[in-house]
């Protein structure tokens, strides 16, 4: 069998929404490497009490490779404890790749990515029947470049629900270039919501028209997800069209 590391998602932040497999793979972990930047140090406290438990914050991809290559070469079992779903802005792909190099797999085991738990955190369904069927995941560009074809005045053209990462910081450009895609109005409500589901968790709702100084006014500018789009105003207004899920003529078979 060819040795393996697991990319674990750790959810977005309360310890209770990692997988059973997740906690699992936590507890019979021998090392367990963390982005100690988001990861809740809570769930270290799952770890076995001679397993090693390394913060990736200070280290570089090549020193965080070596790291777990050299515990997999003796034998023990490594966990690579990802903030929210790894395949989300994880940047494991370049460390699957190192691993794949040296002969080592990789399994990945999924977790709750920030933007569910900012969706949660609001009691809010992102996709309503004839108002948005499509969630749209992205950033705005910072120092990690985006492709041209999904500049974020690109991106908002669609109209759909959008989840913002990683772009809080950039408020006024965000509003200034959504504003610009022609699609989404002043009027367009948006929620930011920071560390969602930690005890310190905050959501700061307006519109496109306003968001950027409640944002500025909360001082929050990192750490949040920023949601724009016409569901949100579902909470206020009352859902219109009803979904046919649960409709009396629809198909059971169908329910999810
Ligand atoms: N893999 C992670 C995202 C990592 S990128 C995931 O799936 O959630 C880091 C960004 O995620 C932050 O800048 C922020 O935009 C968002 N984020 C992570 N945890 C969050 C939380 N608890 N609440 C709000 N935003 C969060």
């Amino acid at each position: 069998m060819v040795p393996k590391v697991l990319f674990v998602g750790a959810g977005p932040g309360d310890p209770e929404l990692i997988t059973l497999k997740g906690l699992r793979s936590l507890r019979q972990a021998d090392l367990v490497v963390y982005a100690g930047s988001l990861v809740n140090r809570a769930l270290l406290a799952e770890l076995k009490p001679e397993a090693r438990a390394v913060d990736s914050a200070p280290l570089a991809l090549e020193e965080i490779v070596s790291c777990m290559a050299a515990a997999v070469a003796e034998g023990k079992s490594v966990v690579r404890l990802h903030t929210g779903d790894p395949s989300i802005y994880g940047a494991i792909q370049e460390q699957i790749e190192a691993l794949a190099a040296l002969g080592i797999g990789a399994e990945v085991i999924p977790g709750v990515t920030a933007a569910c738990a900012a969706a949660a955190a609001l009691g809010q369904e992102l996709t309503l029947p004839e108002v948005s069927q499509t969630v749209v995941i992205s950033r705005r560009e910072g120092r990690t470049p985006v492709p041209e074809r999904e500049q974020l005045q690109r991106i908002a053209a669609l109209g759909a629900t959008l989840c913002l990462y990683l772009s809080v910081g950039m408020m006024e450009e965000v509003v200034a270039e959504l504003l610009a895609g022609g699609a989404y109005l002043p009027t367009t409500p948006v929620a930011v919501v920071s560390k969602a589901s930690w005890p310190d968790e905050r959501r700061i709702e307006g519109t496109l028209g306003d968001i950027a100084d409640k944002v500025k006014q909360a001082g929050i500018s990192r750490q949040a997800i920023i949601l724009v789009g016409d569901v949100l105003n579902a909470r206020r207004q009352g859902v219109g069209e009803k979904s046919k899920l649960y409709d009396r003529n629809f198909v059971h078979g169908f329910r999810g």
